[in-house]
């Protein structure tokens, strides 16, 4: 096998990490299991990658091969009638809801943008806006199966090989590679969703909101504003949606439709998305933001009930694409924390003060309700989670790797848990802390036994099991 010619550079979403890779896109189980026995001949490590989506080091492993699973993304199976679907693992959700959806059917979990894909999902066992009610993408998967370095392909389910299958979902491709997923969908009766938005003054109103607002609702989120401080910190909007019941859509068949759903290429019919986020660079600094915060905030006064498409309520953050190019160069990091909801008022008090003081304030702040799963290394608890979007530049990185190093030791002090699709500074050391020896030593166990030469190791795993 000849690999000199895939040498690339790969990047994290954020664009904040690189790391020269070997990328290969195998076809079939056979050829990863190809990939294994080259890469232990050659003493290279193995990490797979899905769409890329992950904003910190999960798929990138320095000088090893990179997996490149979006060769395998076919639909192999769809029932209409039992709402069952089986496809590849280098399928995209955009695929699965494409699919589903003009039957009526809806993904029961989603993220914040339809292009990662499954492997990618049930490595970190993604959750939505439906966390609290409706728990993680694992718990809605019926069967999966993947191939161990050691040439095993594994059937699991959560009868058949529960070890594997509680532990490879929620474990970041560290034990095997996903080849194909089998998933329960949804019942919805419109293509519409119903969504109440409410306006928050202040923090503590925020997680009340969410905490009293979530089991009356499918699904609820938070948008914070992350630049404003005193009495107001924490102030925002709500946004609470419910499907429509049988019956309350006139035209189920016509909103259902793909046309009523995909999000426009254009703004007001001419403008091409895909340009936008150029136009939005000069106001990516702290003084534009506390700006276009405001007038969101202003904006978002108004409590009212409006419909929108699935589509267009989930995956807000690809109506611009490549959003993530506006904040130059340096890129972006991501920090999300899960507070359980006893704590998380103060913790995030503190937090976004650190970050005001210091002039390192987020530009993203979006809250969700959680509950705990059984997954070996999960992210969820009874609680709530902040994202927080933070720009990085040449002047700034050491300060701000500084400061998100404080908000661990905050984080766990107040009993949290960090997500791994997502944070890029957390250390071993903390990592140990919040998964505890048991948890660590489970992990091992099953490490050893799946991968006993340690060829799945990508940057992220060196991270934080050192
Ligand atoms: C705009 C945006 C919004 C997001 N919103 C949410 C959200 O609402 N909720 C949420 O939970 N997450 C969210 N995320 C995070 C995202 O869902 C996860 O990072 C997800 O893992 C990305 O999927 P991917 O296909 O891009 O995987 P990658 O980023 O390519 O890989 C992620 C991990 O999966 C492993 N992996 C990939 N494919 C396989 C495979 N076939 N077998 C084994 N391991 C594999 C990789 O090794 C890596 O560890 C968001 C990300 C973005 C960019």
């Amino acid at each position: 096998m000849d690999i000199t010619k895939n040498f690339t550079q790969l990047e994290n979403f954020g664009h904040s990490l690189s790391a020269p890779a070997y990328l290969i896109q195998p076809k079939t189980a056979e050829e990863i299991y190809e990939i294994f026995q080259f890469a232990k001949k050659k003493g290279l490590t193995v990490t797979a990658r899905g769409a890329g989506r992950s904003y910190n080091d999960a798929a990138l492993t320095g000088g090893g091969i990179v997996l490149d699973m979006r060769g395998m993304n076919a639909i192999t199976s769809w029932d209409k009638s039992t709402g069952l679907i089986t496809a590849q693992s280098g399928a995209t959700l955009e695929q699965l809801w494409q699919q589903v959806e003009p039957d009526g059917w809806w993904p029961p979990v989603v993220s914040g943008t339809m292009k990662t894909t499954l492997g990618g999902c049930l490595s970190a066992n993604i959750h939505g806006k439906n966390n609290f009610k409706m728990g993680t993408i694992g718990e809605h998967v019926v069967e999966f199966t993947a191939v161990l370095p050691t040439g095993a392909e594994v059937t699991c389910s959560p009868k058949k090989n529960a070890d594997l299958f509680y532990s490879m979902i929620s474990g970041f491709g560290m034990l095997g590679i996903f080849t194909s997923v089998t998933m329960q969908m949804k019942r919805i009766y419109s293509g519409l969703i119903s969504v109440d938005a409410l306006p928050i003054g202040n923090l503590h109103e925020h997680l009340t909101a969410l905490q009293d607002g979530a089991p009356n609702t499918d699904y609820i989120v938070g948008w914070l504003d992350t630049m404003n401080g005193g009495a107001s910190l924490g102030r925002g909007q709500i946004h609470a949606a419910h499907y429509l019941h049988e019956g309350d859509d006139p035209d189920p068949a016509g909103t259902m439709k793909l046309e009523n759903q995909i999000l426009p290429p254009y703004i007001f019919g001419v403008f091409p998305k895909s340009i936008l986020y150029m136009f939005m660079r000069p106001f990516v600094n702290n003084v534009g933001w506390w700006a276009v915060n405001m007038a969101k905030y202003v904006a978002s006064q108004r409590k009212h009930t409006f419909r929108q498409s699935h589509a267009a309520f989930h995956f807000l953050l690809d109506y611009v694409p490549n959003w993530e190019l506006s904040v130059g160069r340096g890129g972006l990091i991501q920090y999300q924390s899960f507070l359980p909801k006893e704590t998380a008022e103060d913790a995030w008090r503190e937090m976004l003060n650190i970050s005001l003081k210091r002039r390192m304030p987020s530009y993203l702040g979006v809250t969700k309700r959680h509950r705990p799963d059984k997954f070996l290394l999960t992210h969820a608890v009874d609680g709530f989670s902040l994202a927080m979007d933070f720009k990085v530049t040449d002047k700034n990185r050491a300060n701000l790797s500084r400061m998100l190093h404080e908000f661990d030791r905050i984080v766990l002090q107040a009993g949290g848990r960090f997500y791994f699709a997502k944070n890029s500074e957390t250390t071993a050391a903390t990592a140990q802390a919040f998964y505890g020896d048991e948890t660590i030593a489970k992990f091992k166990k099953l490490k050893k036994r799946c991968d006993p030469n340690g060829l799945l190791e990508s940057d992220l795993y060196r991270r934080i099991f050192g």
